[in-house]
C-alpha cells in the first residue's frame, strides 16, 4: 500500500475509487444501524411529540448527536409532510448540500426528488421535494415571495448558535409573523411549526425570545479533551501568516508521536488550506515508518482539505473511514466546528484564527478578515476531538494570546456587517420600523442608519424610507444592491448583455488561478495579462466580460481554461449564474412599467457609465503618485492591487471605480475601471447630502404627515440643484 496519499497526488482518481470500494465492501448498509446509534435516536418519539405540541421549539444537543440529519427524517416518518414541506436552513451552502446528500442516501432516494437542497444559484429541488435543506438566505427569499410560508408544515432553523445575519433576521421574522396565534394562520390552512436548533448554551435566551417556548435537550456524551498551548503565535502576531507552517509542523508531530486516531486541523480559508496540504504532503513523503513513528500500527497519512467552495465529490471523501493502518488528516475551515461532523477525530490542531466578514470602519466596507477566534469557539473546536473517546487538542498559540487577544464570545454577524441587503428585504416585507424590529441582539443603530443611507443612495427607498419601484425590482436579485442597480440601469438602456456576465463572474469564486510555484505564477500572470489586453480596454470589468465570452465561444472550454490559467469550475458556475440572473431580469422586463432609456455614445462608454450607476459609492480619485483617495466620505488612501490590469498605469489615471478592497498593511482596490468625472459628478453629492438620522426617523411609522412635510421642505432647501442628485 501507499505510505502517503492525498487528493493532490496524481493518482487521485484511482485512490478515490479505491476508497469508495473499500467502504462499500466493509459493510453492506451501515447507515441504518449507524443512525440508530446516534444520541438523538432514543428521544425520537418525545421529539416528534414536542414538535406537534406547540408552534415553537428549541432543540439543543452536542454537535454530532444527529439533529441535522435525523430530526427532519423523524418528522417525515411521522407524517408532517402530508401538510407541506419540511424546510431546514443552514448558514453555509456546503453544509446544506452535503447534509442533503447524506439524508437522501439514508432515505434511499435520488437527491432532488423527495430530499433536495437549494442554495444561491443552485436549486436541486423539485415539486416532489418534501425534505428541503437550504441556506438561510434562500428561505428569506421564499418569505419575500410567500410571507405565510404556505408550502411548509415545519421550518427548522439550524445552527442558530452561529448567529449568521440571515438566520438572525429569520428568527425575528418568524417570531413576528407566527408567535401571535391570531396572525399565525393568516394565509395558511394549518399552523406552522418552527424548530430552532442550536449546539450551545444560548438556549435560554432563544426560548425567552420565542415567548418562553419549550427547550428539548438531547443529552450529550462527550469525552474529556486535554488542551495544550503552544509557543508559536503570541499577542503580537495577530497579522502573521506563520500559522500555516506551524499547524503543518504540529500535524506532523502528532502523526509521528501520537497513537492512532485521526487529526482535524482548523485553518482559515481555501488558499491557506491548500498551502498547508501541499506542505504536509511534501514533508510526509520523507517519513520512514519503520523508525519515525511511535505507533507502529500507523503506516500512512491521508491528507484531505475541506472548505466551502471545494467540489462536492471531494467533500464526500471526508466522511469515509480511512483505509486500515492509515491516519486521516482533515485540514478544514470552521465548517468542521459544528456544521459538519467528521467521525473518528482524536486530535485537534487549532490555528486560533478564522476568516470573518467584518465591517471595516477604515474603508467603510465589509471585508473578509483573518481574526483570532473567540474562547467559546476554541472550546467548540477542541470538543470535536472527544466524540468517541478521550482526545487531545493542540493549540498553536500561547496562553497569553488566549488571555489577551481572544474575546469570550463571537460577535453575531448582525452586529459586524453591512445590513443593506437585509434591510431592503425587511422593507419589502412591509417592516417599516427597522430599528424596532425584534432582533435577538439588536445591531447598533448607526449600522441600520448606514444601510438606510445606502438604500436611499441607490434609489431603493425614498426620503420617507419607503421602498421605491426600483427597490422592489432590486430585491429580486440575490446580489449586492450596487451590482443590481448597475444591471437594471443597463437593462433600461438595452445593454444588459454587458452587465449580466460581469455580475455572474463577480458572484462566483475567483476565476484566475494563482499557482503557488513562482515559475508557474509567472506563466499564469503572462496569460492573465494577455487576456486583459485582448479585452481591448484597460478595465478589469471588461476583462471579466471578455474571459466569459472567449471561454463560452471556445470549442473546448475546459482546455481553454487550462491553457489560460482560469478555473473551469468557477466559469461553469458563472455561466449558470448568468442564465439565472437573465431569467430574473426577463421576468421583470415583462412588466409594463419597466423603465426604458436612450443613450447615444459608444459601447465602451455605455458599459462604464452603467457600472458607475452601481459603483458610485466606490469612486476613487488619484491624489499623488500611485495613491488614490476614495470619495465616500471616508477619504481613505488606497492603492491599485497588483492583480489589476491597471497596476503600474496609475500615472495615466485620474478617476476610477472599483469592486472591492483588500486590506493588508495597505488598502488595495481590486477589479478597477477608469471613468470620467462627468459620469459620477451628479451622483457623488448623494454620498454626502442625506442626513441619515432624518432618514431613519421618517422610516418609523409614527411620524406624522405634518412632521414629514416640515422635514421635506427643510431638505429641499438644503439640496442644490434639485435635479443633480435625483437624476441618476
Ligand atoms: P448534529 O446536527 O447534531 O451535529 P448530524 O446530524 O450532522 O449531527 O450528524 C450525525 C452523524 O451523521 C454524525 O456522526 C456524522 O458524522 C454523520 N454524517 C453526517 N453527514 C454525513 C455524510 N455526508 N457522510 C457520512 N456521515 C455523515
Ligand atoms: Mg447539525
Amino acid at each position: 500500500w501507499l505510505n502517503v496519499h492525498t487528493c493532490f497526488c496524481p493518482c487521485l482518481l484511482t485512490l478515490a475509487l479505491e476508497l469508495k470500494v473499500m467502504s462499500k465492501s466493509t459493510s453492506l448498509d451501515p447507515k441504518d444501524s449507524e443512525s440508530k446509534r446516534l444520541p438523538i435516536y432514543r428521544h425520537k418519539d418525545r421529539l416528534i411529540q414536542a414538535v406537534r405540541d406547540g408552534s415553537f421549539l428549541v432543540v439543543t444537543g452536542e454537535t454530532g448527536s444527529g439533529k441535522t440529519t435525523q430530526l427532519p427524517q423523524y418528522l417525515h416518518q411521522a407524517g408532517f409532510c402530508k401538510d407541506g414541506k419540511i424546510g431546514i436552513t443552514q448558514p453555509r451552502r456546503v453544509a446544506a448540500i452535503t447534509v442533503a446528500q447524506r439524508v437522501a442516501q439514508e432515505m434511499r432516494c435520488t437527491l432532488g426528488r423527495e430530499v433536495g437542497y437549494q442554495v444561491r444559484f443552485d436549486d436541486c429541488s423539485t415539486h416532489d421535494t418534501v425534505v428541503k435543506y437550504m441556506t438561510d438566505g434562500c428561505l428569506l427569499r421564499e418569505i419575500l415571495a410567500d410571507p405565510a410560508l404556505s408550502q411548509y408544515s415545519v421550518v427548522i432553523l439550524d445552527e442558530v448558535h452561529e448567529r449568521s445575519l440571515n438566520t438572525d433576521i429569520l428568527l425575528g421574522l418568524l417570531k413576528k409573523n407566527f408567535s401571535n396565534p391570531a396572525k399565525a394562520t393568516k394565509g395558511r390552512s394549518f399552523p406552522l411549526r418552527v424548530v430552532v436548533m442550536s449546539a450551545t448554551l444560548e438556549t435560554d435566551k432563544l426560548s425567552s425570545f420565542l415567548g418562553n417556548c419549550p427547550v428539548f435537550t438531547i443529552p450529550g456524551r462527550n469525552f474529556p479533551v486535554t488542551c495544550t498551548f503552544g509557543s508559536a503565535v503570541g499577542p503580537k502576531d495577530t497579522e502573521s501568516t506563520a500559522y500555516v507552517k506551524e499547524v503543518v509542523k504540529m500535524a506532523l508531530d502528532v502523526h509521528t508521536s501520537e497513537m492512532a486516531g485521526d487529526i482535524l486541523v482548523f485553518l482559515t480559508g481555501q488558499s491557506e488550506i491548500e498551502r498547508a496540504c501541499d506542505l504536509l504532503y511534501e514533508k510526509a513523503e520523507s517519513i520512514d515508518y519503520r523508525y519515525d513513528v511511535q505507533d507502529q500500527t500507523v503506516e500512512g497519512l491521508l491528507i484531505l482539505p475541506l472548505y466551502g467552495s471545494m467540489p462536492t465529490d471531494q467533500q464526500r471523501q471526508i466522511f469515509q473511514p480511512p483505509p486500515p493502518r492509515i491516519r486521516k488528516c482533515v485540514v478544514a475551515t470552521n465548517i468542521a466546528a459544528t456544521s459538519l461532523t467528521i467521525n473518528g477525530i482524536k486530535y485537534i490542531i487549532d490555528s486560533g484564527f478564522v476568516k470573518q466578514l467584518n465591517h471595516n470602519s477604515r474603508v467603510g466596507m465589509d471585508i473578509l478578515e483573518v481574526v483570532p477566534i473567540s474562547k467559546s469557539e476554541a472550546q467548540q473546536r477542541a470538543g470535536r476531538a472527544g466524540r468517541t473517546s478521550e482526545g487531545k487538542c493542540f493549540r498553536i498559540y500561547t496562553k497569553e494570546f488566549w488571555e489577551k487577544c481572544m474575546p469570550e464570545y463571537t460577535v453575531p454577524e448582525i452586529q459586524r456587517t453591512s445590513l443593506t441587503a437585509v434591510i431592503l428585504v425587511l422593507k419589502c416585507l412591509g417592516v417599516h420600523d427597522v430599528i424596532r424590529f425584534p432582533y435577538l441582539d439588536p445591531p447598533e443603530e448607526r449600522f441600520i442608519l448606514e444601510a438606510l443611507k445606502q438604500l436611499y443612495q441607490f434609489d431603493a427607498i425614498d426620503r420617507r424610507g419607503r421602498v421605491t419601484h426600483l427597490g422592489e425590482m432590486m430585491v429580486e436579485f440575490p446580489l449586492h444592491p450596487g451590482l443590481t442597480r448597475a444591471i437594471l440601469k443597463a437593462a433600461s438602456l438595452g445593454c444588459q448583455d454587458l452587465l449580466l456576465p460581469v455580475a455572474a463572474m463577480l458572484s462566483v469564486e475567483n476565476i484566475f488561478i494563482r499557482p503557488g510555484h513562482p515559475e508557474k505564477q509567472k506563466e499564469a500572470d503572462t496569460k492573465h495579462r494577455a487576456l486583459a489586453a485582448k479585452s481591448g480596454s484597460m478595465n478589469d470589468f471588461a476583462t471579466l466580460l471578455s474571459v466569459f465570452h472567449s471561454c463560452k465561444s471556445s470549442d473546448r472550454p475546459s482546455t481553454w481554461c487550462k491553457e489560460n490559467w482560469i478555473h473551469w469550475r468557477a466559469l461553469k458556475s458563472a455561466f449558470s449564474v448568468e442564465t439565472q440572473l437573465r431569467e430574473i431580469l426577463h421576468r421583470l422586463q415583462q412588466k409594463k412599467d419597466f423603465p426604458v432609456e436612450i443613450f447615444d455614445g459608444n459601447k465602451n462608454e455605455l458599459f462604464r457609465r452603467c457600472l458607475c450607476t452601481g459603483y458610485f459609492t466606490n469612486v476613487a480619485r488619484r491624489s499623488v503618485g500611485k495613491v488614490f483617495c476614495t470619495m465616500d466620505g471616508h477619504g481613505s488612501m488606497v492603492h491599485i492591487h497588483p492583480s489589476s490590469s491597471l497596476f503600474d498605469q496609475e500615472a495615466e489615471l485620474n478617476w476610477v471605480i472599483f469592486h472591492d478592497v483588500l486590506v493588508t498593511s495597505r488598502v488595495y482596490i481590486r477589479t478597477v475601471c477608469p471613468i470620467r468625472y462627468e459620469w459620477v459628478k451628479d451622483l457623488l453629492p448623494k454620498l454626502h447630502e442625506v442626513d441619515v438620522y432624518e432618514l431613519s426617523s421618517v422610516a418609523r411609522e409614527e411620524v406624522t404627515d405634518e412632521e414629514m412635510i416640515k422635514w421635506e421642505t427643510r431638505e429641499a432647501a438644503k439640496r442644490q440643484p434639485e435635479a443633480s442628485a435625483e437624476d441618476v
